[in-house]
């Protein structure tokens, strides 16, 4: 067999593991934005199969001997083969760690808890959430040992999706953040409150995604290979390289919900959207790590679409869609009610000042949970007093409080809500870095035009897919390793202006 045979055949064997992928994504999508409720248990079992199946495929054993035939091809050669051989051969070494029946107990427990938080959020019932919890932390801890020797127990999951980076990174980074942000959080709150009630009028919500999605056209966001659809918890996912989906959630009383929503996954798009087509079909077909996503995601959302020269060009049509709740408003204020900084109870709702301190909280609990320092009854304690010592408010339920976000509910607990912060971090020392090639950016935004950005974003990052790890691509993209500098200097530029500090 010739090393371009044996290629073909990697090829072939990632592609179908890949369709599993996929074909998954469209039951997980269903699931969270049309299915009927009784529809869980079948959804449950299916996915379960197709996880099952998945990893048959990303553990065969035929699989692991082609990869030995082709290493000496990935250590004499750099380019695309040779880093595909490398990241199939990680993806391998990682899944056959983890035995079948495992998968498949996980996959299970996933679904089942997502289907039982769906119910017990909007009825405030953490009690029946608290077995799924302590299965989820249990499954966890199992699948933590498949990885032994760790230096914490965090570091195999946050590696699944940051690789590279650790918690004793991660805790590093978040106490240099936390230094920075809390002095910064207490002077904007001694000013006067940005007044946002422009925002929670009575908003059409047809029209509200119809705008958003104008917007997310215009960034670049392809509806030939994408689509728009509403789901409680707004996400990106993806069928195939030329179906990558989107969804938001929006509400009648608050303009910027839906808005920012669509945004924020729109970024996500882009990037999976900007793949180089060679890449397609194979595991270098995806974005490199979450945290590089989300710095997308927030890039687009917030440096994008929170800037003034953003609503100079946007806010006469918002008005226009929306004339006789923001004919009063004018654009200053508008853009102060966007940019609104307030201690507040739901993470997705906050501001990008106080963002980061419902990740440095969430991530601190998630690790006491798995290091057992925290039992699983005690977390809406737990969740209340952190609440109360770093944003200075009380949840007045679990509702709104440790109930609130999806990621605890899905069947595993760690490795996931670093991301965020990690995300938003990168996501101004990628647009500073864009802005140093192009002055001009700032502009063609003021100008509804996106092009140089989106160009500079697919040339360095986006085309690369999972060519190059996390760090490298950082390194590549912006001359300079991972660093909260960019995102100090934006924040205090962008709110001592707003806030006159
Ligand atoms: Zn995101």
């Amino acid at each position: 067999m010739t090393v371009e045979t044996k290629l073909r055949e990697l090829r072939a064997r990632l592609l179908e593991i890949r369709d599993l992928g996929w074909a998954a994504a469209v039951l997980s999508w269903d699931q969270a934005t049309y299915m009927p409720a009784a529809g869980a248990p079948g959804r449950a079992r299916q996915l379960a199969l197709l996880g099952r199946l998945e990893h048959e495929r990303m553990t065969d054993p035929g699989l692991g001997r082609l990869l030995d035939v082709l290493a000496p091809y990935a250590n004499e050669h750099d380019n695309d083969n040779a880093r595909l051989i490398a990241v199939a051969r990680r993806d391998f070494d990682k899944a056959i760690k983890v035995p079948a029946s495992y998968v498949e107990r996980a996959n299970a427990l996933g679904s089942a808890s997502y289907s039982a938080w769906r119910q017990a959020r909007p009825s405030n019932d953490f009690a029946s959430m608290r077995p799924y919890l302590e299965k989820s932390l249990e499954l966890t801890r199992e699948y933590v040992e498949f990885f032994a020797p760790y230096q914490h127990m965090a570091d195999p999951l946050i590696d699944d999706v940051d690789e590279g980076l650790t918690s004793a990174a991660i805790r590093a980074l978040f106490d240099e953040l936390r230094r920075e942000l809390v002095p910064l959080v207490t002077a904007i709150a001694n000013q006067a409150p940005a007044d946002d009630r422009c925002l929670h009028g009575t908003f059409a919500e047809r029209a509200q995604l119809e705008f958003g999605l104008k917007v997310a056209t215009d960034f670049g966001y392809d509806l030939k290979h994408g689509r728009l659809d509403t789901s409680p918890h707004p996400f990106c996912t993806k069928f195939s390289d030329a179906d990558i989906r989107i969804t938001t959630r929006t509400y009648a009383n608050d303009l910027s919900q839906g808005l920012f929503s669509t945004l924020h996954e729109t970024g996500h798009a882009l990037y999976e959207q900007g793949i180089a087509p060679e890449l397609a079909g194979t595991p270098l077909g995806r974005g490199t790590s979450m945290a590089v996503h989300e710095s997308q995601s927030r890039l687009w959302e917030n440096v994008v679409g929170r800037s003034r020269n953003f609503w100079q060009h946007y806010y006469p049509k918002l008005q226009q869609e929306f004339p006789e709740q923001l004919e009063h408003t004018s654009r200053e204020s508008f853009y102060r009610a966007i940019n609104k900084v307030e201690r507040s109870l739901i993470r997705t709702d906050a501001d990008e000042v106080t963002y980061n301190l419902h990740i440095i909280l969430r991530f601190d609990l998630e690790l006491e949970l798995l290091e057992g320092k925290l039992a699983v009854k005690e977390l809406p304690e737990a969740w209340r007093e952190r609440y109360e010592r770093d944003l200075a408010i009380t949840p007045p339920d679990d509702r709104d409080g440790c109930l609130q976000d999806v990621h605890w509910y899905s069947g595993g607990i760690g490795g996931a809500f670093h991301s965020y912060a990690i995300g938003n971090i990168l996501a101004a020392q990628f647009y500073a870095a864009a802005l140093r090639a192009h002055p001009d950016i700032p502009d063609e935004i003021g100008a509804g035009k996106f092009t140089t950005l989106r160009q500079w974003l697919t040339e360095n990052l986006y085309r690369h897919g999972r060519r190059f790890k996390p760090a490298e691509i950082v390194a590549r993209a912006t001359g300079e390793p991972m660093t909260i500098k960019p995102y100090m200097a934006y924040l205090r530029s962008k709110y001592g202006e707003l806030y006159r500090l």
